[in-house]
């Protein structure tokens, strides 16, 4: 009898703190969640860790895996895991009294020490298992991975299979006996790119013609890159704030991993990157201005607004899904922001674009479908909302006739084929 185990370390029913087990000496990805009292995954020791990308939820509790004697993920991954780890642990010291963090820069530094950075689609071999990491399309570096020994396990990951501005999607699919999925928009399908850019240019433009500024909050990651590319292309030069600089440094230090890194470049070089001097005069005169945080829970794009936020003619344009107890989100719902220990209402236009790095509906759907066709029996869904992941594995029951599970936190499975 041939077996895999495969155990749910978190990231159930959630999105944040992905970590999952495979035969108790692999973990893929072993993140944090940011939001809520709960940010660890189950703790375990591995052998080996494998990091899918450059988010938090992915990759923020890896240095907790002291143990592990080996880390492989991709170039730019392991530079912004570096990032990510060093903001967490700066912004839990400026938290008083709240030491949620049970890591130090020492235990990152060691983390570091152990990784070995792979290229996408190149099979290598950790003990019996043959490894590959696979482009997932979601960020700069991404991947999805393939694992293989008598029984094949694919971890689609964060994924999206449409091309953006600044990346490819997702391509192909190598076949696989067991599937790991996200589901975080199952059900929900996305605004098609080129509409919804063509809209945001618009309104930008629009802003800047009656006189207004526009603060465009964004991840650092990614999404920072994605936006400044649209505006290169369009000759709008904004003002650039917060750890997106450091992360388009990333980004053009790894030029293979994106679609057009003259555009990035370009774009960037186009941009005024805010010092301590150039940030008093922002906004003399009507502005644009690229900055974190995304969800505006902190960062520079904080004190930007509190210099628009009474000025109807001025603009807030979110680029991505606000989460449950953000600023971001108290904006959207009820116009409402505290600045200065005070909550204001804003008056200023507030709107929201979805720029996803996430499959919709509609590519999930044909993703199940052709992993089904290529061999895949059992499907995992996981990273989403409960009802999500459990609406998802009825779908792939029902509608490609394959088993699937929405498992929970702490679930084990142990997988046979005869
Ligand atoms: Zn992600």
């Amino acid at each position: 009898m041939i077996e895999i185990k495969i155990k749910f370390l978190g990231g159930c029913g959630e999105i944040g703190k992905s970590a999952i087990l495979v035969d108790d000496k692999i973990i893929l990805d072993y993140g944090l969640q940011t939001a809520g009292d709960d940010p660890f995954p189950l703790m375990s020791d591995c052998d080996y860790l494998l990091i899918s990308h450059g988010h938090l939820d992915h990759c923020g509790s890896a240095p907790l895996l002291r143990k592990t004697k080996n880390v492989f993920t991709t170039a730019p991954t392991a530079d912004f895991t570096r990032l990510l780890l060093d903001d967490s642990i700066r912004l839990n010291n400026k938290k008083s009294g709240k030491n949620r963090h049970i890591y130090s820069t020492d235990d990152v530094d060691l983390l570091m020490s152990k990784l070995k950075t792979v290229c996408y689609n190149d099979e290598f071999k950790i003990d019996d298992y043959s490894c590959t990491f696979l482009d997932a399309g979601h960020i700069v570096g991404s991947s999805s991975i393939l694992i293989k020994k008598d029984i094949s396990l694919f971890y689609s990951s964060d994924t999206n299979s449409i091309d953006t501005k600044l990346i490819r999607g997702s391509n192909g699919f190598p076949g696989a006996d067991v599937g790991i999925i996200e589901s975080t928009y199952f059900g929900e399908d996305h605004t098609p790119r080129k509409e919804l850019e063509d809209r945001f240019i618009k309104s930008i433009k629009e802003t800047m013609e009656d006189g207004g500024s526009v603060i465009i909050p964004c991840f650092a990651i990614n999404r920072t890159q994605e936006i400044l590319s649209i505006l290169g292309e369009h000759n709008i030069s904004p003002y650039l704030d917060g750890m997106g600089i450091i992360a388009t440094n990333i980004i053009l230090n790894h030029p293979s991993f994106i679609k057009n890194s003259s555009l990035l470049k370009m774009s960037f070089n186009n941009a005024s990157l805010v010092n301590r001097k150039i940030r008093k005069r922002i906004f003399d005169e009507p502005s644009i201005i690229v900055t974190t945080a995304g969800m505006a829970n902190g960062g520079p794009v904080l004190n930007y607004l509190k210099k628009i936020y009474k000025d109807p003619k001025s603009k807030l344009m979110f680029t991505g899904y606000q989460v449950e107890g953000t600023n971001g989100r108290m904006i959207l719902e009820k116009g409402l922001v505290k600045l200065n220990r005070n909550l204001v209402k804003i008056e200023a236009t507030v709107e929201q674009y979805d720029f996803s790095s996430h499959s919709g509906d509609k590519e999930l759907k044909s993703m199940v479908k052709r992993m089904a066709d290529k061999g895949v029996n059992l499907f995992f869904t996981v990273h989403g909302e409960k009802e999500k992941s459990e609406a998802f594995a009825e779908y792939i029951k029902e509608e490609i006739g394959c088993k699937a599970i929405a498992p929970c936190t702490n679930d084990t499975y142990n997988i046979s084929v005869a």
